[in-house]
């Protein structure tokens, strides 16, 4: 992987950027560009042909100067330490940006969940818990789904813990489903978080949602609930995109009807007459664009050719900072990943608040609240903007590392 591309470096790099505007500590600079924590298992599993494959999983805990660490675990073939490494660092930040009482964790192991099978998934995911168990815990790191990991593997994971412990342990872990500790609304949050900030953006810039049109790269839980909770405020989606491929119709996609597609053809493609290429959709003629899938989406080499007024980043990573640069210089408002989808990690913190209480909120309760901590996340990046003369996302990292360094230094580490 080229170092432009390679998402640690990535977040270095943003850190550097907010640092020197914030004439931040170099101590803390340093401390905050790495992990604290990072942890390599490797682990058998029984597969069911009866051969046995060693698998390799991460967990790496960024910074928990503010609270114990929290963040997903991806399964993905893709997953490698440095990617873990970043997606803990933005995990710090984004939990900073929305106030949260943690840092930034994250976990990942490197498989591809498609090739395998039910029995295999839950052995893999037991395994790993089992592996990383001795760092994580209710007031130590508490993980959550991420790309391709369901409430189910959530409920397997917290089981195999509570087993270790032997004792319910609810808390451990996030996303889960509701029979055993999960949150009403936790399901929708990162979907439901984004479209709130782009309710904010379009506000600022004046863009009236009712009929604006919308690209939505990616088509798992962020991107195809965001499909149709941004339909829901009135916005025409025209084009939607999963590993496979996009399809765009320029007249507007129903949401539900494209779900419905992917659900039995196990993809968006083929659903409008006009299919067309995963990047090929960042391109077209729309207001507002979600990438909600993997990182290093946007790059300098695409990034002119974006018409979007609002890209609202679903997905982690999906924009590298010389996209950045050339979207900033051509008015485009990039409402930043750990700005635009802290919608999850903030409906897993109250999944976590109602595991610790045993008491549980309604689904009106819990969105109500999301509501505030978006839009008062969104007024305080944008107002940071504003003031600086800088993007979004600096401003989103200027803003979540002033919390952290004055834990830092509160605590007397540096
Ligand atoms: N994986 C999600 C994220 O990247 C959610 C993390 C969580 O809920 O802890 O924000």
């Amino acid at each position: 992987m080229s170092t432009t591309l390679n998402p640690f470096k990535i977040a270095q790099q943003q850190i550097s950027v907010a640092a020197e505007k914030l004439g931040l500590d170099p101590s803390i600079e340093a401390m905050l560009k790495e992990p604290q924590r990072v942890l390599i298992v490797n682990f058998p599993v029984k597969m069911d042909d009866g051969t046995t494959k060693i698998f390799t999983g991460y967990r790496s805990q960024h910074n928990d100067a503010v609270g114990p660490t929290k963040g997903g675990i991806r399964f993905h073939p893709g997953v490698t330490l440095d990617e873990v490494k970043a997606l803990s660092m933005w995990m710090t930040f984004k939990c900073g940006v929305v106030g949260l009482p943690y840092g930034g964790g994250k976990g990942g192991i490197c498989c591809n969940p498609k090739e395998l099978s039910p029995r295999e998934l839950e052995t893999l995911s037991r395994a790993y818990f089992s592996a990383i168990s001795q760092i994580v815990g209710p007031d130590k790191d508490i993980p959550a789904p991420d790309v391709y990991t369901t409430p189910q593997i959530m409920s397997w994971m917290m089981d195999e813990f509570s087993k270790i412990k032997q004792s319910n342990q609810f808390g451990v872990i996030t996303g889960k489903p509701l029979i055993v500790g999960g949150s009403l609304g936790r399901n929708e949050a990162t979907a439901r978080g984004c479209a709130f900030t782009i309710k904010k953006a379009a506000q600022e810039l004046e863009i009236d949602l009712k009929g604006a049109k919308v690209a939505i790269q990616g088509f798992g839980n962020a991107g195809s609930i965001a499909a149709r909770l941004l339909d829901d405020m009135g916005c025409q989606i025209v084009a939607v995109s999963d590993s496979r491929g996009g399809t765009y119709n320029p007249n507007g996609i129903h949401p539900h009807a494209v779900q419905a597609h992917k659900e039995q053809t196990g993809s968006v493609c083929g659903f409008c007459q006009n299919d067309m290429g995963n990047d090929e959709i960042l391109e077209l003629d729309i207001d507002i664009l979600v990438p909600a899938a993997l990182e290093n989406v946007i790059t300098e080499a695409n990034a002119a050719n974006i018409k979007a007024r609002i890209i609202a980043e679903a997905a982690n990573g999906p924009t590298t900072p010389e996209a950045d640069k050339i979207l900033f210089k051509n008015g485009v408002m990039v409402i930043p990943d750990i700005l635009a989808n802290a919608g999850g990690v903030t409906v897993s913190y109250f999944e976590w608040v109602q595991n610790l209480m045993n008491y549980y909120w309604s689904e009106e309760e819990v969105n109500l609240k999301l509501e505030k901590v978006m839009f008062n996340a969104f007024d305080k990046t944008y107002d940071m903007s504003r003031k600086h003369h800088v993007d979004m996302r600096t401003a989103a990292y200027m803003v979540s590392i002033d919390r952290v360094a004055e834990a830092i230094k509160t605590r007397g580490w540096i």
